[in-house]
């Protein structure tokens, strides 16, 4: 019976319409910004180590330079006049020293005045055409960095004034092989604790260091850059000594910072999923317990106005004659014995519910059990026109059962056979052995269980849908208390519907206990597999 409800049913929508999607959003919001900084991270820590390899690139071209300006200014000052009074000749007996290979000095028309070195005559008449002279001041040097077929070499060069005012010019080419072989190397050498160093001519060919990238195992920290503005044609590679370990450090930051992600949002998802299911089944549960109250308030409500006014017709005596009587009692005593039935299993469940069920369990024979439960249904049974037929193996094992709990398993399944099943129709209950104990089946003739409801009787309060349909009375936990009883005592409960034998119309349920019974030699190979055939009518 269907009751309107209220109460519950807003708050749950609210959490299902707006909070849940919040989260969802703001889980799926924080996973795009935890994945984008740990993306920053991994950027960041690359750029830092490129960063730091800049920082010795600088320090390396810094040194050099200065030893090139080192070597330049010495030459410099020694052909500098500017203090004498002497012809410009007097230039050209400064000391070549370790790094200058050769020199030159113009007069003011850029006429050579001494070519120190004769044989590199025609190599400074093209230089001193192209040098940029003019741009230079007073006293000031630069430096040129050309590329010949042979390779490149390294000038300096620089305008002068002598006393008298008279502008004159001087170039030097410096040891290109002395700062490659010895200063880089030496440079280069400081750095090799921690960095790997390659100096690239302008050819692409290492000429210092070892070899480095690009498109090799040391890109992603691989930092490079043009050698300074002295030896501007070159270039250097800078990369991080121990590329593995920083690579598989990076490698671990990016996998684990997304992979942390992905699971807590994983774990959000199945948090809210697991949330989500609990709020549905609390409110079916919810559901079904009003549907619960206001089944058995009407449960209650029939045997009792029942007895209220048969027992008023005996007690007014306004009743003809004494089988008419008795016909009352007898409709007194069935709806009692309904009434009392209800209410023993509903409290066994509210016990169950509780978690305070308890069973006194002593060994006993099923079928005396089996037998006193019956005759407590035979009179109903007669009353609905129905037929109860029974058999019972001989010689069954003695179970360790809880009587009472039995006896409620018995009439809640023969309850519901006769509740359920056509009227008229025949309910077959049967005891026998099965290996390693016994069985109890009860068997009807009835409108089956469609086979997606077979399993979800066994719920608590859960009615199906045909039995709603129809307004058959009950409460729903008639079978939860059987399953909970079965499994107490170490057994199950099995539904089979259409039961064998069952018809397109009345297909049948069959419900089977199965208990534990200690199995004595030679009874194990006696024992069958299922519930006996069932014989002829015995009520
Ligand atoms: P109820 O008080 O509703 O009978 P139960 O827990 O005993 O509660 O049964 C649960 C549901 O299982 C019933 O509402 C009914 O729909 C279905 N059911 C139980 N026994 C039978 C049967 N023999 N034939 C058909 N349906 C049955």
């Amino acid at each position: 019976m269907r009751h309107p409800r209220s109460g519950s049913g807003a708050p749950v929508s609210l959490i299902l319409a707006f909070v849940f999607p919040a989260i969802v959003g703001a889980a799926l919001a924080l996973a795009y910004y935890g994945y984008q900084y740990v993306d920053d991270v991994s950027r960041l820590f690359e750029a830092s180590i490129r960063e730091d390899a800049r920082g010795d690139a600088s320090d390396l071209f810094r040194a050099i330079e200065a030893r090139i300006d080192d070597a330049a200014v010495t030459l410099f000052r020694q052909l500098d006049l500017a203090q004498e009074d002497g012809p410009l000749e007097a230039a050209c007996k400064a000391d070549l020293g370790p790094m200058i290979e050769s020199y030159i000095v113009l007069n003011a028309k850029k006429a050579s005045v001494c070519v120190l070195d004769k044989r590199q005559r025609a190599e400074w008449d093209t230089y001193k055409r192209t040098l940029n002279w003019e741009s230079l001041r007073p006293s000031e040097f630069r430096h040129e960095h050309r590329t010949l077929d042979a390779g490149s070499v390294l000038i300096a060069y620089s305008t002068r004034q002598m006393r008298d005012g008279t502008k004159y010019y001087v170039a030097a080419k410096l040891k290109l092989d002395v700062i490659q072989t010895d200063w880089l190397d030496e440079e280069i050498a400081k750095l090799s604790k921690t960095r790997r160093v390659a100096v690239i001519d302008e050819h692409g060919n290492t000429i210092s260091g070892s070899p480095l990238g690009p498109h090799g195992r040391d890109d992603r920290f691989l930092y490079e850059d043009l050698f300074g503005k002295t030896l501007y044609k070159w270039r250097v590679r800078i990369a991080p000594k121990d590329v593995d370990t920083l690579q598989a450090k990076a490698e671990r930051k990016k996998v684990f910072g997304p992979l942390l992600i992905i699971l807590s949002t994983v774990i959000i998802a199945v948090g809210l999923g697991i949330v989500w299911m609990a709020v549905l089944s609390e409110r079916r549960a919810s559901r079904l317990k009003s549907d619960f109250i206001a089944n058995v308030s009407h449960e209650l409500k029939t045997p009792l106005s029942l007895i209220r006014m048969f027992g008023e017709l005996v007690a007014t005596g306004k009743h003809k004659g004494e089988g008419v009587a008795r016909e009352y009692g007898g409709i007194i005593t069935r709806e009692s014995e309904r009434l009392s039935h209800l209410i023993d299993n509903v409290l066994d469940f509210a016990r169950l519910e509780r978690g305070k069920a308890s069973y006194d369990f002593s060994q006993g024979d099923m079928a005396d059990v089996l037998e006193r439960a019956l005759d407590v249904c035979r009179y109903r049974v007669e009353k609905d026109k129905m037929k109860l037929r029974t058999e019972v193996d001989p010689g069954l094992p003695p179970v360790r059962m809880d009587h009472n709990a039995m006896t409620l398993v018995i009439l809640n399944l023969v309850d519901n056979a006769i509740k359920y099943a056509a009227d008229g129709g025949i309910v077959d209950v049967s005891l026998g052995r099965t290996p390693g104990g016994v069985v109890i089946a009860v068997r009807d003739h009835g409108p089956g269980i469609a086979v997606d409801e077979q399993l979800r009787v066994f719920e608590r309060f859960y009615r199906a849908r045909s039995a709603r349909d129809r307004n058959v009375r009950g409460s729903g936990i008639g079978l939860s208390l059987v399953k909970h009883i079965a499994e107490a005592h170490g057994g199950r409960v099995t539904v089979e519907s259409p039961a064998p034998g069952g018809t397109a119309t009345n297909p049948g349920s069959v419900f089977r206990v199965f208990l534990p019974a200690p199995v004595h030699d030679g009874a194990e190979s006696a024992a069958r597999h299922d519930a006996p055939h069932l014989g002829p009518t015995q009520s």
